[in-house]
C-alpha cells in the first residue's frame, strides 16, 4: 500500500521516522492522486498547508510545493489539514485528518513515546477513509509568484526586494537596518 522506497526517501529529506511526516505523506499521496497529477516541476500545483509540522516537509518533498517556490502556503492554525489544488483549472482537495483516528482505548496507559509509535505504524496500514477526511472545496488561489526588483539598502548597502524595503529620509532601507528584525551588530 505504501511504496517504501518513496517513503525511504521522504525519512530522509525530513531526517526522521514520526508520525507527524506520515500524516503528509498519506494526505499527499491521496492529494496526487485524485487530483491526477505528478510532483510539481514548476508551480501548476499550490498547497495550502494548517499547520508548520514535521507533515509539511513530506508535502513538499512529494508534491514539488515549497516555501521557496511559493507555492506552498503555511497558515499556522494548528490543524493537520492539507489542501492541494491545480492551476490549471482551480480544482482543490482538502485532505483533513479526522481528530483521534490513530489513538486507541488501549494506548492509555502508555508513554507519549509509545504512543506516537504506535501512532506511526497504525498509519501505515490504515485506510485513506479511517485517516482522513477528503473533500472537493472552493478556495480563491494566490497568485503565482512575481519577481521583484531588488534595490540597494541606503545603510548597509546590501540589496533588498524593492516590495520589502522601507523609506528613510526618501532612501531605500532593507528591514534589518529599519529596526524591523533585530538590531545589526556594530
Ligand atoms: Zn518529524
Ligand atoms: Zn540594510
Amino acid at each position: 500500500m505504501i511504496d517504501q522506497d518513496l517513503l525511504e526517501r521522504t525519512i530522509a529529506f525530513h531526517g526522521h521516522f514520526c508520525p507527524g511526516l506520515l500524516i503528509g505523506y498519506r494526505a499527499a499521496v491521496i492529494a496526487l492522486r485524485e487530483l491526477g497529477v505528478k510532483r510539481a516541476v514548476d508551480e501548476e500545483l499550490v498547497a495550502i498547508a494548517e499547520t508548520d509540522a514535521c507533515g509539511v516537509d513530506a508535502v513538499q518533498f512529494l508534491t514539488g510545493c515549497t516555501i521557496g517556490k511559493g507555492n506552498l502556503i503555511l497558515r499556522d492554525w494548528g490543524k493537520q489539514v492539507f489542501s492541494f489544488a491545480r492551476r490549471s483549472d482551480g480544482r482543490m482537495v482538502r485532505v483533513a485528518l479526522r481528530h483521534g483516528a490513530t489513538f486507541r482505548e488501549e494506548d492509555q496507559s502508555l508513554s507519549d513515546v509509545e504512543r506516537r509509535q504506535r501512532a506511526r505504524d497504525r498509519m501505515q496500514t490504515m485506510s485513506d477513509e479511517d485517516l482522513y477526511d477528503v473533500r472537493w472545496v472552493e478556495a480563491p488561489l494566490p497568485g503565482p509568484a512575481r519577481l521583484f526588483a531588488s534595490v540597494r539598502c541606503s545603510q548597509c548597502g546590501e540589496g533588498v526586494m524593492e516590495a520589502r524595503a522601507h523609506l528613510r529620509d526618501g532612501q531605500p532601507v532593507c528591514p534589518e537596518c529599519y529596526g524591523e528584525v533585530y538590531t545589526r551588530r556594530g
